[in-house]
């Protein structure tokens, strides 16, 4: 069981981050977030894979007034992601925007970042001061943890000087082990919540690789209170990593886990096939249900015993357990059927 470390919790819409509240799942739309339309359609069916909150670009002045507008239709709360220009923070603060995000090393003088702050504060929403490896201020000669932390702690400092400590930080590296490092670094001295993730991670295979062990060491150590996945890939494949990331540690249990085997020469059913459609049909369920499918009776029935329901396969049949108990023999073919008839029936 992990013991998380203690944050201040903060509001972000209708979610909270920090403290004792669940740790979020995050992504960010990929799409110019002024085409209005399809950036809605993405955000549903972000948050229907368990998406908790969404970030937006807002790169210019359209950008900042289309949150406006997507505001109106999305159910999760909407982050604006802004750099450089202190102004389209004010603006995606007065269009609704639930969050900011910022590097202030990048908005430039002391009194622009006041004006973010002051307006934050007027309309009651948090900051991100969100600083990266590759955009460090130019005193920093190294793009390390040590900088990392420093470049953030300054930062909370001057806002702290402004009255203003509803903020969540990031400290992000594309490199694994400078990313661990700084987060346990400025767990230590802080305890606003954290935004974890490693930056730039890659394509879905390098990347939930790279993110999994990032991420994954620092919540073993209690350290993150929200998490984004960075993919070279879709939001659902971020969204479904970070859930999949939580579940594996205790951390998310509202959703269903399955266990299967790497199969082997005893396997006498398509158990990737099987797996594959049984993975497909129970995303939309909000379960956490354990269901194991394993090849064969020599691991099977002892796995099933474990999960709530499952299968162990024989010679093109599945024999259906649920909580240990062998409940019925099925062909091959009617394995995923009968597997959901049973879930539906039970849970
Ligand atoms: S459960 Fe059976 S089929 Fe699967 S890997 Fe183990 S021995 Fe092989």
């Amino acid at each position: 069981m992990i013991t998380r470390r203690p944050t201040k919790k903060i509001q972000c819409g209708d979610i909270y981050i920090g403290g004792n509240s669940p740790i979020t799942v995050q992504s960010m739309v990929k799409r110019n977030t002024e085409a209005i339309k399809s950036v809605i359609k993405d955000i549903r069916k972000v948050a229907r894979v368990g998406c908790d909150i969404i970030r937006v670009a807002v790169p210019n002045k359209r950008a900042a007034e289309a949150i406006k507008e997507l505001k109106k239709t999305i159910s999760i709360p909407l982050v604006a992601d802004i750099h450089f220009n202190y102004k389209l923070a004010i603006l995606a603060a007065k269009n609704g925007a639930d969050k900011l995000r910022i590097n202030p090393g990048n908005i430039g003088a002391k009194w622009k970042v006041n004006e973010v702050i002051q307006c934050a504060s007027s309309y009651n929403i948090p900051i991100r001061i969100g600083v990266n490896a590759g955009s460090l201020e130019k005193r920093y000669k190294r793009s390390d943890a040590k900088s990392l932390v420093s470049s953030v702690l300054s930062f909370v400092d001057f806002f702290e000087s402004k009255k203003f400590q509803n903020i969540v930080l990031s400290l992000k590296a594309s490199d694994v082990l400078t990313t661990i490092e700084a987060y346990r670094k400025i767990s230590k001295l802080v305890d606003s919540p954290l935004h974890i993730g490693i930056t730039e991670a890659g394509t879905p295979f390098y990347g939930s690789i790279r993110s999994s062990v990032g991420i994954g060491s620092l919540l073993a150590d209690g350290i993150g209170d929200t998490i984004r996945v960075s993919l070279t890939g879709s939001m659902e494949e971020e969204v479904m990593v970070g859930t999949e990331l939580l579940k594996s540690l205790g951390l998310r249990n509202n959703a269903p886990t399955i266990i299967s085997c790497p199969t082997c020469g005893r396997c006498e059913i398509d158990l990737t096939k099987i797996v594959k459609r049984v993975e497909k049909r129970i995303d939309n369920y909000r379960l956490p249900i354990k269901i194991a499918i394993m090849g064969c009776v020599v691991n099977g029935p002892g796995e099933a015993k474990e999960a709530d329901i499952g299968i162990a396969g024989g010679k093109r049949v599945g024999l259906l357990f649920k909580k240990g108990k062998p409940i019925k023999k099925v062909k091959e073919e009617q394995i995923v059927d009968a597997l959901f008839s049973e879930i539906d029936k039970t849970f």
